[in-house]
């Protein structure tokens, strides 16, 4: 396979950015080699600089569900930058992407309009601070909410992957208040409860975790985190920027029938752009300024392109309802075929997510999770992108599947990883 232009602009880029990239995964430093740099996509295909065309299963971390590209979103994006791309005052827009978000996930009864995942997470957790009174949140180690500095604390996959879990820059002082639990263990959640009754003000969880490969959470685990957080009056946080949408159109919090009090969302309700949200009980949500005492801003908040974005997204699948079963029989096929095939290995799948680690014990948590053999992972990682499939360049990051993916592309992904099988064990 010819890379020439990628490593030319990967050269070049390497003096202009750190690591010549905008965003650490992306340079590919868990698996080696030169990243290809990405020219174009359409629907479940990319194409690089070289002119190699991949079957995708990274989808921009998850974002394009419907596929690159696809016609409704682009020519509503399309047709909403003749009327501007900016303008720092409220729109029609944001209240219909506003009612399609309650209307999908009823618990986010109010809500705000960020421009990352980052920032819907920090924000729901300061509004809970301020709605609570209190200075400590529970996060789970392996759990990764975005880089604010409080949460940047045990926070897999990028961090992971660099083995550097704690980053430098930040002070101790900012994440003293941030408790560590292990995912599925009920027990370390009630420690930390029983230690600080009085103190914690949030607990924030992705409901199936997928940032350290993909956890889903043990049946009851959701239900506890529910009940103990209501006991303790601590405001339970799900952070659903990759599952919401993404299980369902209700999230995670439907498919499990769990209802949080706040919410945060980004990826797919950006369809592509830019965008978080974070919202939930209007009792919280009533603390955020102007109405309240919680401060929180963003010039491009609420952007009328991204907006457009998440519209045209949200009601292609409100209109298309059948594209989760689809996505989870997609995955159900690359999901037999990765146990079926690849020695000493474990897959987990939630819905139409999944992802396969290099051990042969069961992934429960972090810690089981780290047990994988991260060199073999390189190893399958370059075999399936020489091979035309480009799947995320860390073990710890999952796939992700889009409502364009055919048949054939699953088929023929299947009949490479089982050749890849071949040179791995
Ligand atoms: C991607 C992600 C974030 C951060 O979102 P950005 O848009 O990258 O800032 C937060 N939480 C989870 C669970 C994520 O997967």
């Amino acid at each position: 396979m010819k890379i020439e232009e990628s490593k030319t602009l990967f050269e070049k880029s390497r003096e202009y950015f750190p690591g010549g990239v905008n965003s650490p995964v992306r340079a590919f430093g868990s698996v080696g080699g030169v990243p290809v740099f990405v020219k174009r996509a359409s629907g479940s295909h990319i194409f690089d600089e070289d002119g190699n065309e991949y079957i995708d299963y990274v989808n921009s971390w998850g974002p394009s569900i419907l596929g690159h590209a696809c016609g409704p979103v682009v020519e509503a994006v399309r047709e909403a930058c003749l009327y501007g791309l900016s303008f720092g005052a409220p729109t029609r827009k944001e209240l219909v992407l506003g009612t399609l978000i309650r209307e999908c996930i009823p618990s986010m009864e109010m809500m705000r309009m960020v421009s990352s995942g980052t920032e819907a997470v920090m924000s729901a957790i300061r509004a809970a601070r301020g709605y609570t009174g209190r200075d400590k949140i529970i996060k789970f180690i392996g759990c990764y909410h975005g880089h604010s500095d409080g949460l940047l604390v045990k926070a897999g996959s990028g961090a992971l992957t660099e083995s550097a879990p704690d980053s430098a820059g930040v002070p101790a002082s900012y994440t003293q208040h941030t408790l560590l639990a292990r995912y599925n263990d009920e027990d370390s959640v009630k420690k930390l409860f029983s230690e600080f009754p009085d103190d914690i003000g949030a607990l924030v969880v992705e409901p199936v975790a997928a940032n350290m490969g993909l956890v889903p959470p043990k049946p009851g685990f959701l239900g506890f985190l529910r009940e103990i957080t209501a006991k303790y009056g601590a405001v339970l946080i799900f952070d659903e920027v990759i599952t919401g949408f993404r299980m369902g159109l209700g999230g995670a919090q439907g498919y499990y029938g769990v209802t949080p009090d706040m919410t945060a969302l980004g990826k797919i309700a950006g369809g592509g752009m830019p965008m978080g949200v974070y919202g939930g009980r209007k009792e919280i949500m009533e603390v955020v300024s102007p109405l309240g005492k919680v401060y929180q801003a963003g010039t491009l908040s609420g952007n009328p392109i991204a907006t457009t974005a998440g519209i045209a997204t949200i009601r292609t699948l409100m209109e298309q309802p059948g594209i989760y079963s689809s996505l989870e029989e997609k995955a159900g096929k690359l999901v037999k075929t990765l146990k079926e095939t690849l020695p000493e290995t474990w897959v987990n799948q939630a819905g139409s997510l999944f992802s396969v680690f290099f051990t042969k014990d069961q992934v429960v948590d972090f810690d089981t999770a780290l047990a994988s053999d991260t060199v073999k992972y390189g190893t399958y990682f370059h075999y399936l992108l020489e091979h035309g499939i480009y799947t995320a360049p860390s073990q710890f990051e999952i796939l992700f599947l889009s409502a364009a993916h055919t048949d054939e592309d699953i088929e023929k992904t299947c009949s490479i990883i089982k050749d890849a099988a071949g040179i791995i064990s």
